[in-house]
């Protein structure tokens, strides 16, 4: 057994359990914030402990709740703790828990999709890029409409070297939906592959921990929570603009059962795409009758080295969406215009 499971490096003076913590500040799981929690504290170990050493580390917790996984992080050794939690209710359960461990735990009430993380931590735990990761971790047990976007967000912020990570190659252990953590450690020719992937794995090294089953949560949740944690690579795999790649991405799973030149079309305004796709397709070296989920990362790096080209070519073409194409012809027609045609001057 690990030292760290038979011998917490920090122990909280007595406080009431979790479970008290929830009656005592009469804390009902709000239905519409997906709140769903964990009490068993050797469960929130384990997720704690699949962000590694966390002795005298700096941590930020997002969504503590009524403070299991709090409570494990600061067992774990955890020097200086940053939560956030967005519901008023839980600040006081997690005052009382900063009192207890003196001068370790800072309370954020705040959202953590608009909260400026890196400000909340010292500049002198910044680390380069290309080194080791600072001693900064993200932890958290998000509601599933939370984490997705978050770390959506949190890639595109990785992408750009800004946000938490411009402290350094800050690592995350998150939870998701099952289904959403397969997606993001989906490798090449799965049937879970999809743009989650992709995104996730062209910028992080992404290790789906554990599956935590729904009945370990009050309430219990209709799914069971996948574990997952990333750790930003020092070269990112794809060397182009985040959105960039987002778009190619976005566009090529837009049929992920049909042939991936199919999507790649969508990329392309409708009176040059043969010839525009033909061009990509060359460039990239990449066998039009692959489905999107048999394109591995490099695959989708020659792609979207190839777009951006064409991009740098064809001035308009970055800021093409073929909705906008649809939406216009749509409008039209409606209007009685029978041009079926595209604004040729638009790129
Ligand atoms: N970490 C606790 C646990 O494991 O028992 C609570 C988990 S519960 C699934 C999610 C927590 O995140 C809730 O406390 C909720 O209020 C909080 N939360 C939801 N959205 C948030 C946001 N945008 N920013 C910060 N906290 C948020």
């Amino acid at each position: 057994m690990a030292a760290s499971r038979k011998l917490p490096y920090f122990r909280l003076p007595p406080l009431p359990t979790i479970g008290e913590i929830l009656k005592l500040y009469n804390l009902r799981a709000e239905k519409q914030l997906s709140q769903n929690f964990l009490l068993d504290l050797r469960l929130t170990d384990k997720i704690v402990r699949q962000a590694g050493n966390l002795r005298n580390a700096y941590v930020c917790e997002v969504g503590p709740g009524p403070g299991g996984l709090t409570r494990s992080i600061l067992g774990a050794g955890a020097a200086d703790l940053l939560v956030v939690e967005k519901d008023t209710r839980f600040i006081p359960g997690l005052q009382l828990l900063s009192e207890a461990a003196p001068g370790k735990v800072r309370v954020v009430h705040g959202d953590i999709l608009t909260y400026r993380m890196e400000r909340g931590f010292p500049s002198h735990i910044a680390r380069k890029w290309e080194d080791e990761p600072p001693n900064l971790h993200i932890i958290g047990n998000l509601p599933f409409s939370v984490s997705t976007p978050l770390i959506v967000k949190w890639l595109e912020n990785v992408s750009n070297q800004d946000g938490p990570f411009q402290l350094g190659r800050t690592r995350l252990t998150l939870t998701f939906q099952k289904e959403v953590a397969e997606r993001l450690t989906a490798s090449t020719g799965s049937r879970q592959r999809s743009r989650l992937s992709v995104m996730a794995q062209y910028l992080c090294t992404v290790k789906s921990c554990f599956t935590i089953p729904g009945r370990a949560f009050i309430p219990k949740p209709q799914v069971d929570v996948g574990v997952v944690h990333f750790t930003p690579l020092a070269e990112s795999q794809i060397q182009q603009p985040f959105k960039l790649v987002e778009k190619v991405v976005r566009n090529v799973f837009q049929f992920r059962r049909k042939q991936c030149y199919r999507g790649i079309e969508m990329l392309f305004p409708e009176v040059r795409r043969l010839e525009l796709v033909e061009v990509m397709l060359r460039t990239a070296d990449v066998d039009p009758t692959l489905r999107p989920t048999q394109l591995s990362i490099p695959h989708f790096r020659a792609l979207a080295d190839a777009y951006g080209q064409l991009c740098a070519q064809n001035p308009g073409l970055a800021a093409y969406d073929f909705r906008e194409e649809l939406r216009w012809k749509r409008r039209a027609r409606t209007a009685g215009d029978h041009n079926d045609g595209v604004d040729v001057d638009r790129y």
